[in-house]
């Protein structure tokens, strides 16, 4: 795990459903230049944990295209889909201290956000197959932490995401244990992302302290908005970006994130880049969770 006086280690972790687009281009640039600005070291991790969500080709495209951005990561590509084991191990750490337990509830059966009411705890060694594997939240849990951007923040996690799910109805491991488990692995210091993680965060946390992993520090970004308010993604149409216009969109992002406009003599992205590395400011972004994409339009 890293110590307080690591280096700094950040990553951009896309899910390959679909190519590279603004939204997700902002992500990859402002995790970037925060990491080499500090002088550190930049990795990419590729959440193919979901085989039903994701688009044949999608990972190799994203990874061209962060190519095609000047966005160069150091050390190799982790990959989601060839982690199972180590997500196995965390689960059976969990296990044998007692904090997970088996849940066959239907639909019908779990409360509001799928959270479980606890009418399959008392039937442990008869729940039937399927069945969901969750940790247990104790109800006074509370979590706090302070996000670089949005500022201080208190949740009320056995209240709000009592009991998650760490091991899916499907048997796929679930998203929230395998960031916490590969983020350690890569001793991760720093996650840049989008605000539509924020309240995945407190839930990563609480993992971290079960499983003695030490939390990185946080920056949840402003997610872009289309006009009906929904974030820009591929499930909403976002369009992808063309590689051949990388440096325009470079350009995008950075306005959108507020930094200092690279002068127009600078053409290449590598120029782009480095101007930018040595200009970022993170101060500068606002600190909102969302922007309406129409108020970007110059
Ligand atoms: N794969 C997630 C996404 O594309 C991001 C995960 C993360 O940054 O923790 O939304």
């Amino acid at each position: 795990m890293p110590d307080s006086n690591a280096q700094y280690r950040g990553r951009f972790a896309p899910s390959p459903t679909g190519p590279l687009h603004l939204g997700s281009l902002i992500a990859a640039v402002a995790s970037y230049l925060d990491a080499r600005s500090c002088g550190g070291t930049w990795l990419v991790r590729m959440d193919d944990l979901d085989p039903p969500r994701e688009e044949p080709g999608a990972a190799q495209c994203i990874l061209l295209s962060l190519q095609g951005h000047g966005l160069h990561w150091d050390e190799s590509v982790m990959w989601q889909s060839e982690r199972a084991p180590a997500y196995t191990a965390a689960l059976e750490e969990l296990a044998t201290r007692d904090h997970l337990f088996c849940c066959d509830c239907t639909r019908a059966m779990l409360g509001p956000g799928g959270s479980c009411r606890g009418r399959c705890r008392p039937r442990q060694s008869a729940v039937n197959s399927p069945c969901s594997t969750r940790v247990s939240v104790p109800d006074n849990c509370q979590i706090h932490f302070t996000d670089q951007l949005q500022g201080p923040q208190h949740i009320s996690l056995g209240e709000q995401f009592p009991d998650f799910v760490v091991k899916r109805k499907d048997r796929l491991d679930a998203y929230q244990l395998a960031v916490v488990v590969d983020d350690a692995e890569q001793a991760i210091t720093h996650v840049v992302r989008g605000s539509d993680l924020l309240d995945s965060t407190p839930r990563q946390i609480f993992l971290q302290q079960l499983l003695g992993y030490r939390s990185p520090k946080y920056c949840h970004l402003p997610v872009i908005t289309n006009s009906q308010g929904q974030k820009l993604s591929k499930q909403h149409h976002a369009p992808a970006l063309d590689d051949k216009l990388a440096p325009a969109n470079l350009r995008g992002a950075l306005k959108f994130l507020q930094q200092t406009a690279p002068p127009l003599p600078l053409t290449t992205v590598q120029q782009i880049l480095s101007f930018a590395i040595g200009h970022w400011s993170p101060r500068r972004i606002p600190a909102t969770l969302a922007i309406p994409e129409s108020s970007l339009v110059s």
